[in-house]
């Protein structure tokens, strides 16, 4: 018996990097997963990959705009009509795009914001229409970050998306407790995936570093356990939020930032 065997769980932005090992670690405890994305040929080929290992039974896979209401309702349709329920849902697609503090537009703001808060508030009720009609509880986990604990420049309006998704995580605790679902979240630092390849060239773009990797480094100095991390240091503790152990907590964020930010 795995740790979240049984459960039937949906991933959003595991076509890569902490949305894949999230939902490869649920696979590997016994769940149930749907890999959802934007990003559709490479959702595919990972579900896919997956699907050799786990079989068509545990193995699904969406592709989502999760600005778009419809669209998650589609994805969640189809997690439920392959897996029979829906018992956790992670929103975890994000975006981050550098501008200097100054230089910030409206566009950079509605793109950042609409999908890292506004995706994860509708991801949020869509899965909790799901579990309330299910009358079973379930669990739904947010992808918060260092940047929902402080503000830094160069990537404000990401900052701001960041402590959107805990704010909506602390209302959503209060408001779908009475249906016996939790909202919890978790924080990473500086994880080393694709996102921050790209955030290291627009940084570098923006005049905010010179060489590639030096943002990275600078921004990974002060970390205590030394080092950034990888996605694999982030799952042991999102099975851990998809399981029942964490069935007591509700309303958190858990910071997995290697000692970044000791709040
Ligand atoms: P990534 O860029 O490697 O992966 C993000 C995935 O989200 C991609 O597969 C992308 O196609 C998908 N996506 C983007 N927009 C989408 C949309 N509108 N609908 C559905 N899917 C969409 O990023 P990552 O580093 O794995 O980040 C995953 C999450 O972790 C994000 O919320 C990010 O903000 C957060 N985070 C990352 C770090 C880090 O250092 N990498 C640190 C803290 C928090």
């Amino acid at each position: 018996m795995g740790r979240v065997s049984g459960r039937s769980c949906i991933v959003t932005g595991a076509a890569q990097g902490i949305g894949r090992a999230i939902a490869e670690a649920l696979l590997e405890e016994g769940a149930s997963v749907c890999f959802a994305d934007i990003n559709g040929d490479r959702v595919f080929e990972v579900a896919n990959l997956n699907r050799k290992t786990y079989g068509d039974k545990k193995v699904t896979h969406a592709q989502v705009d999760v600005t778009d209401r419809s669209a998650v309702r589609a994805m969640i349709d189809h997690t439920v009509a392959t897996f029979g329920k829906l018992d956790v849902n992670f929103n975890n697609a994000g975006v981050n795009r550098p501008m200097n503090f100054m230089e910030v537009t409206e566009d950079n703001w509605n793109f950042i914001m609409g999908i890292n808060g506004l995706g994860c508030m509708i991801g949020m009720q869509e899965a909790a229409r799901q579990m309330i009609a299910q009358g079973t509880g379930g669990k739904i986990i947010n992808t918060a970050s260092i940047a929902s604990r402080q503000g830094f420049d160069n990537v404000a309006p990401y900052c701001a998306s960041k402590f959107a998704v805990v704010s909506l995580t602390q209302s959503g605790a209060r408001d779908l407790a009475k249906h016996d679902i939790t909202v919890t979240g978790f924080a990473p630092g500086v994880v080393a995936t694709e996102m921050w390849e790209q955030v290291d060239q627009d940084l570098m773009e923006i005049g905010a570093a010179e060489r590639p990797g030096q943002a990275m480094e600078e921004f990974s100095a002060e970390i205590l356990r030394g080092r950034v991390a990888k996605p694999q240091d982030i799952v042991g503790t999102t099975t851990f939020l998809a399981a029942p152990e964490s069935d007591y907590m509700t309303g958190q964020i858990v910071m997995i930032d290697g000692g970044m930010t000791l709040v």
